[in-house]
């Protein structure tokens, strides 16, 4: 029996790309489900798409900026299944941009979601971990959280705070939750599809276009970071594609 099979799993950012792709990954491996993110129109399409294969998955919609609808997601996962296995704060958004454009709302907006939506997440859960003495928070920082480019200052900065916060949580583990931090390099999602600045935005596509890889590379991680025994924690796991500098 894998040891994926029945654990207990919230996907935040589940709607499409790296979410969408670890939430099939993982229903098809007995995980019981629970989807979040802003999108009911995708989180219901996969839902239904689950249960058609004789899955488990459920859904709220969430946004992980909003710390009691953050809450919600714990606690509607706890009604549901009786218990939280693993959390996989995985919502994000990458405006880049120059700091030179100013675009201070988007910088607001990434550390609202990337930075706060992560620690509401782990603040919803954690309770719920230390009582069951057992837990795993699995947290999507980024290739960019160990260097920084140009225009990517404000993304950079909110993914090296999501790497210190996954090694912060490791650090308190107290030999019951494991903490697994995943880097991804370049990987075809929706995510450029947030850079409004356009110059930007022309040359991440094309590099995107020329480099990217698919998100089942990611949730092929995420579920090997899940299967390991209990006693095992997967700290870290950098993926770029093969052609990324
Ligand atoms: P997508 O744009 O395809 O997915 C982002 C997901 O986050 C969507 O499901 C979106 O759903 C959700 N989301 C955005 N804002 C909110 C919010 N406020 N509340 C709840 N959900 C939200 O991109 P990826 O799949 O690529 O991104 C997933 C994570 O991976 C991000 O954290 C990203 O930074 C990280 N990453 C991605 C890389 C890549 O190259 N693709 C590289 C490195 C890291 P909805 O709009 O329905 O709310």
């Amino acid at each position: 029996m894998s040891e994926i099979q029945n654990k207990v799993v919230i996907i935040t950012g589940a709607s499409s790309g790296l979410g969408a792709a670890t939430a099939e990954r993982l229903a098809a491996n007995g995980a019981k489900l629970m989807l979040a993110a802003r999108r009911e129109d995708r989180l219901k399409e996969m839902v239904a798409a689950i249960a058609k294969s004789g899955w488990t998955a459920d859904y709220l919609v969430t946004d992980v900026s909003d710390r009691a609808q953050v809450e919600a997601l714990a606690q509607k996962t706890l009604s549901t299944y009786g218990r939280i296995d693993v959390l996989i704060n995985n919502a994000g958004l990458m405006p880049l941009s120059p700091l030179d454009a100013l675009k201070v709302d988007e910088w607001e907006r990434m550390i609202d979601v990337n930075i706060k939506g992560v620690l509401y997440g782990i603040a919803a859960v954690l309770p719920t971990m230390r009582h069951q003495k057992s837990g795993h928070i699995i947290n999507l920082s980024s290739v960019a959280g160990h260097t920084v480019s140009p225009s990517g200052a404000v993304y950079s900065a909110t993914k090296f705070a999501v790497k210190a916060i996954s090694e912060g949580m490791r650090q308190e583990s107290k030999g019951e939750i494991r903490s697994t931090n995943i880097s991804p390099g370049a990987i075809a999602t929706e995510l450029t599809s947030t850079i409004s600045d356009r110059d930007t935005a022309t040359s991440t596509n094309a590099y995107y276009a020329k480099t990217a890889i698919d998100a089942d590379a990611i949730a092929r991680a995420i579920a090997y970071a899940i299967e390991q025994p209990l006693d095992v924690d997967v700290n870290e796991i950098i993926i770029r594609p093969t052609h990324q500098i």
